[in-house]
């Protein structure tokens, strides 16, 4: 199948052209003339599938073909759980529109309002947020929502993860009940489905892959280690195999931070990224990543999430996630694009109990290496490290591991122990 036979518009094919994209992908095959129907549509995407041109491409066109008014007021509102993932969307937007008389403009907190207000004030077609600032602007009256004609709501599973329901209900308060609504969302739980049942009409359900399910491309690994040689580990694989852009998780800030000490001490270029670092600075970190100049990204789960990286060769997962299904996420990284990928874990006694869900949730055994002089300490516990040690976001309930019975229950149980933990301005912290 090709972009020509999908109803886009010429200025639209010359833009995907200019992304040099031949071929659409299958989120984008299913959701665009479903879109371009003027449907609601209800998608299971990842971050790596294209599932951002999959409803920016019809958006555009719609709005495009729509009634333009003199003071341009905002038609079609993007919002998204990160700032990072705001301002990739904002990219890609303006990328897709390059041959369209379509503003775009992107607002998220942590950085000065004043120059999104003024931009605000001329005019734009296409808003992408997080839902913390846009709330700000409007209660200051500095933004109007009466005219929005689509909503869309990316990652809304991470936004219900962070805390961001009430701030989303008031939004759909604020704007026209008559709209079109696109939610997209890697994972189907409850929540969603409630959410989604209150926000969209008749939506057509659109499923890219199936949940949870890792990507055949990606080669995964385990070493088992020691967890005070995990460092040293990493140095060594970084070095002996010659890995050149490697992005690497950690579960905590300070986690991120010491690593990133010590892979500069050992003359790895390597930089942090979390919500403790200014905008600044993670802008510079992803884009010194992105050029090259910066070998290792350090980042915790939610600063990396919705982070566009295409072609990863490596993903390192230096401590297992304590969420099964962030495994997922992290390792989608790697092998994006058709391109071949590797996802390494080093996996110290104590996340025995993590990797065993997480085995259980990608429904196979991830082959498992000890690399000599790397060995795991024979005496170290088994107990998974308690909440409150270092923790960042989400604490495991102490006997979780004990009861996997089946894959969507452990899945769930996770997703429930985060969902009482409501952190409504988390976009900001972490
Ligand atoms: P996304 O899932 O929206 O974050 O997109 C992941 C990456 O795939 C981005 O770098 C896009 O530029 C790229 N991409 C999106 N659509 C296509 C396509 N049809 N062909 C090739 N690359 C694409």
């Amino acid at each position: 199948m090709s972009f020509n036979s999908l109803g886009l518009s010429d200025a639209l094919l010359k833009a995907v052209s200019k992304q040099g994209y031949t071929t659409p992908s299958p989120i984008q095959q299913k959701a665009i003339p479903l879109i371009l129907e003027r449907k609601d549509v209800l998608a299971s995407a990842q971050t790596g599938t294209g599932k951002t041109a999959g409803f920016t491409l019809p958006m555009l066109q719609i709005l495009s073909q729509g009634q333009q008014l003199r003071h341009r007021p905002i038609r079609a509102l993007v919002l998204t759980p990160t700032r990072e993932l705001a301002a990739q969307v904002y990219d890609n937007v303006k990328e897709y529109s390059a041959f369209l008389d379509i503003r775009s403009t992107v607002i998220f907190g942590g950085v000065n309002q004043r120059p999104q207000v003024a931009t605000l004030r001329n005019g734009v077609d296409v808003l992408i947020a997080t839902p913390g600032r846009l709330l700000d602007l409007h209660n200051q009256k500095l933004l109007s929502l009466a005219n929005v004609e689509i909503l869309v709501l990316d990652e809304a599973d991470r936004m219900l993860d962070m805390g961001f329901l009430r701030d989303i209900k008031k939004i759909m308060s604020i704007m026209p009940a008559k709209r079109q609504n696109l939610l997209f969302s890697a994972t189907f739980s409850k929540d969603i489905k409630a959410l989604a049942n209150d926000i969209l009409h008749h939506p057509i359900l659109v499923e890219a892959t199936p949940e949870n399910s890792t990507v055949d491309a990606i080669d995964q690994k385990v070493y088992r280690v020691a967890k005070g040689l995990k460092s040293d580990l990493l140095v060594k694989l970084i070095s002996d195999g010659n890995w050149e852009q490697v992005l690497v998780f950690t579960r905590t800030k300070h986690g991120a931070n010491k690593l990133t000490k010590k892979l500069i001490s050992s003359n790895i270029s390597a930089m942090a990224i979390h919500g403790n670092k200014s905008q600044g600075a993670r802008t510079k970190a992803l884009d010194g990543f992105k050029k090259g100049t910066t070998r290792v990204l350090v980042a915790t789960d939610i600063a990396a999430r919705g982070l566009d990286i295409p072609l990863l060769p490596h993903v390192v997962n230096y401590e297992l996630p304590n969420i099964s299904e962030d495994y997922v996420h992290r390792i989608g990284r790697t092998g994006r694009a058709g391109a071949s990928g590797e996802a390494v874990s080093l996996v110290s006694a104590d996340e025995t109990s993590f990797l065993r869900d997480i085995e259980k949730l990608v429904g196979q055994r991830i082959p498992s290496e000890i690399i000599e002089g790397f060995e795991p300490d024979p005496n170290a516990s088994t107990e998974p490290f308690k909440p409150g040690q270092g923790k960042q976001r989400n604490s495991r309930p102490k006997n979780a591991n004990t009861s996997n019975s089946n894959r969507s229950g452990n899945a769930n149980r996770n997703r429930n122990s985060r969902n009482k933990r409501p952190n409504r301005h988390n976009d900001r912290k972490e």
